[in-house]
């Protein structure tokens, strides 16, 4: 009797320079599809932070509400030294207020001890690595959203990685199959250090991701992207739901 076949696997190795033009090759498509994205802040540096930290697991809408509910219990200040459940309570839109609201907490008085104010002005001029280093030292903050603020708010060259542009880069080839926080340092490795350039890249494989590299069903049919993705030359129009290991 012969053995089934082994699943085939996504990302067998190329090499860096071949992955970087395929995301040279995937920024272009995606322009071409939804257009130039300006890179312009979208919120003021505090507000970007914390509603990122909301963000999580949380529709837009929810987490507006939830900030702006928040910010109803004062200053940041304030905000740092209410009781924790009413932070949870204000927060509560958002999904997990309980977790989320201590370390919103322990975020804003660590910025206040480490920079005596709110004003987070200064990672505009402090070398990437740094400023990188100072935001994700901080309790609530990840690589994401510190990626986030430092593109959005200064225009510094980094590259966000969320759960769709890991989607995406992870199905076309263009990284092989490694976790969201590994990918940051992959996929910033292999793009050139231009932040219109990443931001524009980042905007358009979000929305991408949302309406037609889902993360289960892939409308594939409908992809710019069809013609170089390692997924769809694997399973064709049965492009598995996307697993994040
Ligand atoms: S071809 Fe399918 S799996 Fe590949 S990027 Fe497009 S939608 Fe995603």
């Amino acid at each position: 009797m012969t053995a089934p076949a082994p699943e085939p696997a996504l990302n067998v190795a190329r090499p860096a320079q071949e992955r970087a033009a395929l995301l040279l090759w995937l920024k272009e498509q995606l322009h071409a599809e939804y257009g130039e994205r300006v890179l312009e802040p979208r919120r003021e540096p505090m507000h970007e932070l914390i509603s990122t930290i909301l963000s999580g697991r949380t529709t837009h809408d929810d987490e507006e509400a939830a900030y702006h509910s928040l910010r109803e219990l004062g200053d940041w200040d304030a905000i740092a030294a209410a009781p924790v459940a009413e932070v949870a309570h204000a927060i509560r839109r958002s999904n997990y207020p309980e977790q989320k609201a201590p370390r919103i907490q322990a975020t804003l008085k660590q910025i206040r001890e480490k920079n005596g104010s709110y004003d987070l002005e200064f990672l505009r001029d402090m070398p990437v690595k740094d400023a990188l280093k100072w935001l994700t030292d901080l309790p609530g903050v990840g690589i994401k959203t510190a990626s986030l603020l430092l593109l959005f708010n200064y225009a510094r060259p980094v590259f966000p990685v969320d759960t769709h542009v890991h989607r995406i880069n992870t199905r076309v080839g263009t990284i092989p199959r490694m976790g969201e926080q590994a990918a940051h340092r992959a996929l910033l490795a292999l793009l050139p250090p231009d932040p219109p350039f990443l931001f524009e890249l980042h905007k358009n494989l979000l929305r991408h991701g949302q309406q037609v590299c889902q993360w289960t069903r892939p409308k594939c049919g409908k992809c710019v992207l069809q013609e170089r993705c390692d997924a769809y030359a694997i399973y064709g129009d049965r492009v598995p739901s996307f697993s994040e290991k």
